[in-house]
């Protein structure tokens, strides 16, 4: 297996296929899961990715992030030096995909980060079948359970209705959590327009563009005071907290994470309404895609490693951890800082 997959500290490499996934240093030949900025991060040579996420890196870093990008659609099928890679959807924001590698009769599948949730935002993750599964584990640990989506939106449009005077600041990752929640929305009913910070808007257009129906969307730096009575707005997660924040007319402050099953982390954010929202597996979902692909051998990397670690030699896998420093440094893999970047 080692010609196939090994991890070192620019990231996950295949030797026989002479790329990396997902590296955390510039590369000569990168195959990228998705767009968000932990796995795509720009000034490699050579990019392997779907469309969309080479649009999404585009809209993000620039026309010259990378020296050439080639797309791939879900389920064709490139060979790269004789290796087989095949991307398949991952569920977790636009254009997501798991990588999956083979050779030799001996199939790797890569998950990136991905979700076994059902998202109108993007394609539905596909459990592979597979020899060794790579999985992320941004929630792996049994506390994390994230429940249903369609209960936390109907606590926030329930808010909405007890206080019609009201904003409601809504804190959301600018790819993918944004436009899940507005999809979300939608699906329970909520027709007024839904207002965006700017920092959202480019990426919620190419949405749009890729036909994803999203409804009535408003700048907030567009409306009226008055206007913004009784709205929701989203906005990313520091910018709840921030001046941005006070023109709104006594906001109710909400947040969209899978964090928020965390009730101290609501309470030390000072979010009145938190919202159990994830674009990652929780445990249950992790664990049964693991049994699902029924690999042998399982790496995890990307957030809390020992744990799943732990449950899969209980099961008599083979696993063990990554520990690739990079990954979680934004969006919903790592716990939001206190004055992050909100553009
Ligand atoms: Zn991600
Ligand atoms: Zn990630």
């Amino acid at each position: 297996m080692e010609d196939l997959a090994v991890p070192t500290p620019a990231g996950l490499c295949c030797p026989a296929g002479g790329f990396y996934i997902d590296p955390v240093r510039p590369v000569d030949k990168a195959l990228i899961t998705h767009a968000h900025s932990d796995h795509a991060q720009p000034g490699h040579g050579a990019v392997l990715a779907t469309r969309e996420t080479l649009d999404l890196m585009r809209l993000r870093c620039g026309e010259g992030c990378a020296g050439t990008m080639q797309a791939v659609g879900y389920g064709e099928t490139v060979d790269v030096n004789g290796v087989t890679v095949t991307f398949r959807p991952a569920g977790h924001v636009l254009g997501s995909a798991q990588i999956c590698i083979e050779r030799n009769g001996r199939r790797v599948v890569a998950s990136g980060d991905y979700k076994n949730v059902a998202d109108p935002t993007c394609a539905p993750f596909e459990p592979i079948a597979c020899d060794l599964f790579i999985t992320e584990a941004t929630f792996g640990l049994p506390v994390f359970r994230h429940g249903d989506p369609t209960g936390e939106i109907a606590k926030l449009l329930q808010s909405v209705a007890l206080f019609p005077e009201r904003a409601h600041l809504v804190g959301v990752y600018a790819l993918g959590k944004a436009q899940r929640v507005v999809a979300l929305l939608r699906a329970a009913g909520y027709t007024r327009p839904i207002y965006l910070h700017g920092a959202l808007a480019g990426l919620t257009r190419y949405y749009v563009a890729r036909g994803i129906d999203l409804g009535d969307l408003r700048l907030a730096r567009d409306a009226a005071k008055s206007e913004l009575a009784g709205a929701i707005v989203l906005c990313p997660p520091a910018a709840v907290k921030e001046l941005w924040s006070r023109r709104f007319p006594d906001p109710v402050t909400s947040f969209a994470s899978g964090w928020m099953r965390v009730r101290a982390r609501a309470r030390q954010r000072q979010i009145d309404l938190p919202l159990v929202i994830s674009d990652h597996a929780d445990w249950d979902g992790l664990t049964a895609t693991i049994a699902a692909t029924a690999a042998s051998e399982v790496w995890v990397t990307h957030g809390e490693e020992d744990a799943l670690v732990h449950w899969c030699q209980q099961r008599g896998l083979k696993a063990r951890p990554l520990r690739i420093v990079g990954y979680g440094d934004e969006e919903e893999g790592a716990e939001p800082q206190d004055g992050e970047v909100t553009a």
